[in-house]
């Protein structure tokens, strides 16, 4: 017997957890732009483009600025793998899953990793960089801006200081953080940093913008071993991106073509506009939580606008209370990672998911959800969130 496989229709769907994020109809319009070759002369064009826009997102005037090829954790590789030569010492601090995830990275490489660890949902501070440092001799210390399973935003400019203090490499995870609030790379110092094109960007899951200065370069540049990776070497993938354009591996051209219209609508909104939407729809959000008597994970001054966990009230099922979200209403939101299993949901409001109908529409039926569960809320999440909106 034949199989019918049918068309592909997911149904409608409001992406509200930590990442892919909705889109704007006009990256799914970019997404069937006619295909070109990777070493077409318009494609170049589009390439140089893109290239453009990034630093215009990054704050940056790095040279050194393009989109890897692979998800946020390619990003991560290409910097981990680039900057550190087996036996280098390298400081990660890990507060949550995806600075463990650095961590793990830096060790397969080959680098003698020293882990600075925090209680998850509590940031770092400049003193404990300061003394890891003076106790040992990192050439490089990572660390994530947005860490997307707590929920914490990492407050980034001393730690910079301190780090170029010690003469070390300061490299930042900004994957879910890019786009959402204000990351001035040149002027906090950030020497390496990396994004997710399926976060505050609002694209496809699939690309890796990264930027590196000078210092970092330079760092590539005078390496004693070659990179461990074939793939991510940026010394070979930065002569297609400028230069002589040889060939490397064929370029995502769809990719990059949907990535260059993300960035367009970022560029037509303005970078501060859409950090100010950021901020106010954390801030209605924040209302309804409150005023529906739940509980944030993170501490109010520490919070990510865009990335919030949000624990279960005690006797409610996460899980089920999510899936009634996506059954009843097409609302993806993420459940809790590592130390927030099954005890919070993470909800996202990134990119084009940042917007009131969501917040709206995400209160109203989380309201509903924990009512199937026999949960009645302190107050109304949608009143308190519409007041914010009202002014
Ligand atoms: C999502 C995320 C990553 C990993 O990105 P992938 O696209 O899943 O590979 C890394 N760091 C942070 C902070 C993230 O939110």
């Amino acid at each position: 017997m034949e199989k019918n496989y049918g068309p592909l229709n997911p149904g409608k769907r409001m992406l509200m957890g930590p990442g892919p994020s909705d889109m704007h109809p006009r990256v799914y319009q970019a997404l069937i732009t006619p295909l070109v070759g990777h070493l077409d002369p318009y494609f170049i064009q589009v390439m140089d483009e893109t290239k453009e826009l990034l630093r215009y997102v990054f704050q940056t005037r790095n040279e050194f600025t393009l989109p890897v090829s692979g998800t946020g954790s390619a990003g991560m590789e290409t910097c981990v793998c680039n900057l550190i030569e087996p036996g280098d010492t390298v400081l990660i601090c890990v507060g949550g899953y995806f600075g463990d995830r650095m961590a793990q990275m830096v060790e397969r490489h080959g680098g003698r990793l020293v882990r600075l660890e925090n209680e998850w949902g509590r940031p770092f501070t400049a003193d404990q960089v300061n003394k890891a440092l003076k106790e040992n001799a990192a050439k490089v210390v990572g660390i994530v801006h947005a860490e997307t399973s707590t929920g914490v935003l990492q407050p980034l400019e001393d730690i910079g200081r301190v780090v170029h203090g010690h003469d070390a490499l300061f490299l930042v995870d900004t994957v879910a953080s890019l786009g959402g609030v204000s990351i001035p790379v040149d002027e906090w110092g950030i020497d390496a940093c990396y994004t997710g094109s399926q976060k505050c960007l609002s694209c496809p899951p699939g690309l890796a913008p990264i930027t590196l200065n000078d210092r970092a370069v330079e760092r590539i540049v005078n390496r004693k071993t070659p990179v461990g990776s074939w793939y991510l070497d940026m010394s070979m993938v930065k002569n297609y991106w400028g230069g002589s354009r040889v060939y490397h591996h064929t370029a995502p051209v769809t990719m990059i073509y949907a990535l260059r219209e993300a960035l367009v609508l970022m560029h037509e909104e303005g970078l501060e506009n859409g950090f100010a939407r950021h901020a106010l729809n954390y801030r209605a959000f924040r209302a309804g939580i409150d005023a529906m008597g739940l509980k944030f994970f993170v501490e109010e001054a520490y919070r990510a606008p865009m990335i919030n966990p949000v624990l279960a009230p005690d006797g409610i099922d996460e899980a089920k209370a999510r899936a009634h979200l996506l059954k009843g209403y097409g609302i993806e939101v993420g459940g809790g990672l590592g130390a927030l299993r099954g005890k919070a949901w993470r909800v996202g409001l990134m990119g084009q998911s940042s917007q009131k109908d969501h917040v709206l529409l995400f209160l109203g039926a989380l309201e509903e959800a924990l009512l199937a569960q026999g949960f009645r809320t302190a107050g109304s999440g949608t009143a308190a969130a519409a007041a914010v909106y009202a002014g």
